[in-house]
Formats: C-alpha cells, structure tokens, sequence
C-alpha cells in the first residue's frame, strides 16, 4: 500500500479518515493531533513543570519523547518524569523507566510503595486476592504520584492515556450508570495538581506504532494482576463496534466532555485529608485502602 499524500510505502491505515500514510505523514499527523489537543485545552503554558506519569509502557514512554521534543527550544518549560514501583515482583523493574528518561536526558523521580506505604501490591494481592488490586493501586498510585508532584512543584501531569482508554472510561461509566463520574466536571482543586492528556484523542494502536518507531526498551508486558473485567469486555465490544462504525471511540471521548461541561459546580466539597494530607472527598479513598491493607484483621 503507498502513503495517499506521497506514495511512498504506508506503515499504518486509518479507518476513521480512509488514509493510508507513510512513516513521514504518519508521525506528523500523529504530532499534529497532539498539538492540536494541548492547544485547544490551553494544557501548556510559559513557567510550566510538565512531568510525565513514566511507567515505562508505549503509552507514557511515547508521550515523554513527544513533549520532550516539543519542549526542545522552550526554555521557559521544564520537563521531568515521575515513577512509581507498585512492587510487583517480575513485572514493574522502576529501572526500565529511568533508562527511557535517561536515554531522552530528562530525570525520572522515582518512588516507592514500599517506602511510602510499607506495602507492595504483592503483598496486598496476597492478602485480599487480586479482585480489587488495579483499583486499590490506581488509587495508592495517583495519590502518590499528585504528592510527589506537588512537592516537586510540578504544574502540570501529564499522563499517556490514549483514545482507546478514554472511550473505554466513558461507556464503562454509562454502563455502570454513574452519572457522577460522567458529569465530574473539569475543575481546579487545590492540591491536586492539573492533568493533561496529550493523547487522548489518538488511537492506542497507533500510539503503539509511534512509540515503537521512537522509544527503545520499553515494556511490552500487561501487569499480571491487571485483568479488569468490565474494562476487557468494554475494550471487546469497542473495537468489534468501531470495525464497523469507525469514529465511535472519539463520539464517546467527545460525549465525556461534553457531559463534564455540564457539570458545572456538581461535585462536593473537596478538603486536604487529615491523616495523609491529600485532596479528597467526603472520605479518602487512599487512606481507607491502606487501612483494609494494613489491618490484621483482614
Ligand atoms: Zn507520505
Ligand atoms: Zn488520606
């Protein structure tokens, strides 16, 4: 097949615009669409610290080299990465992340949940079964990693989530029917340090292509805990769905924002929690977990 722009040999079709394009046009309208996204949601701006969520996957090891060349020629911008080792034993080596960083010459904090928590998610799947644990350490991890942004004087977070898991989110949520997260409006919280999505409107297969072009050594791996089963049927239905009607994924990214537009002041009051000094709720989710985790009851 040829590049629809240059005939020269295509690396990638795209179903939703019916163009086959070279590795050229391919990187410069993936480049493109993340401008464009970071442009219309006013994500960067002079005096930023943008760090990069670095878990050493496609995802996040793309989005690093990205901004790490957009941010090239910008003085006024500082670009770092953070890490975090869940402590899952022959999956999660933190040593893979900082070599991606290093390799781009940005530095990569890393931090632990065993010294932070003085748990790992091992320890926590061998107590309560590994049912729960993507939720109990996508909690323990994004309040971790706000805390060690926050301290770092980090402006912004940037994070590799990418069409496929935005559209995922949307229709788990309808299917679960909650309306709260749907209508979750984007606001600023203090203590929550802001997150942008430079990818979220680009499809996961073809970031997978652009970090395959770009970054070497990255994992290639699933968590071997990481079998979330609403999220595996949704992904499922999803791509057997947009084979067919090929601009669903952004239909759905398109209705979240829309319905968080109509959030407006929904949400709650937001408070720093006593015991670990985060932003939360009514209650904190994060410091609940670790109180189930931690206690010998269990
Ligand atoms: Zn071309
Ligand atoms: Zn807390």
């Amino acid at each position: 097949m040829r590049c629809d722009k240059c005939r020269r040999g295509a690396v990638i079709f795209q179903p939703y615009s019916g163009l086959h394009l070279c590795e050229a046009h391919f990187v410069a309208d993936f480049e493109a669409k993340a401008k464009r996204a970071i442009r219309t949601h006013h994500w960067m701006k002079s005096n930023d610290h943008i760090a990069v969520a670095l878990s050493g996957g496609k995802d996040s090891s793309a989005l690093l080299w990205f901004l790490k060349n957009l941010t090239a020629q910008r003085k006024d911008i500082t670009l770092s990465a953070i890490t975090v080792d869940e402590g899952i034993g022959g999956y999660r080596d933190p040593s893979l992340a900082v070599r991606i960083a290093k390799s781009l010459g940005t530095g990569c904090l890393v931090a632990s949940f065993q010294d932070e928590y003085g748990v790992t998610v091992d320890e926590i799947v061998a107590k309560k079964g590994d049912s729960c644990s993507c939720s109990y350490c996508g909690v323990l991890r994004r309040s971790l990693i706000n805390r060690i942004a926050r301290e770092h004087g980090v402006t912004k977070l940037a994070l590799g989530f990418n069409l496929d898991d935005e559209a995922q989110s949307v229709l788990m949520n309808v299917l679960r029917g909650d309306a709260n997260r749907l209508i979750r409006p984007q606001r600023h919280i203090d203590g929550m340090v802001p997150r942008i999505r430079p990818f979220m409107y680009i499809p996961e297969r073809e970031v997978a292509l652009y970090a395959h072009l770009h970054v070497e050594g990255f994992e290639r791996e699933r968590c071997p805990y990481a079998h979330n089963a609403l999220r595996a049927d949704v992904r499922g239905v999803l791509n057997d769905y947009t084979s067919r009607h090929p601009s669903t994924k952004y239909s759905l990214v398109r209705l979240g924002e829309r319905f968080g537009e109509l959030g407006g002041a929904a949400g709650g009051e937001i408070h720093a929690c006593e015991q670990c000094g985060e932003p939360c709720g009514a209650s904190c989710r994060s410091c609940q977990i670790l109180q189930e985790v931690l206690s010998n009851a269990a």
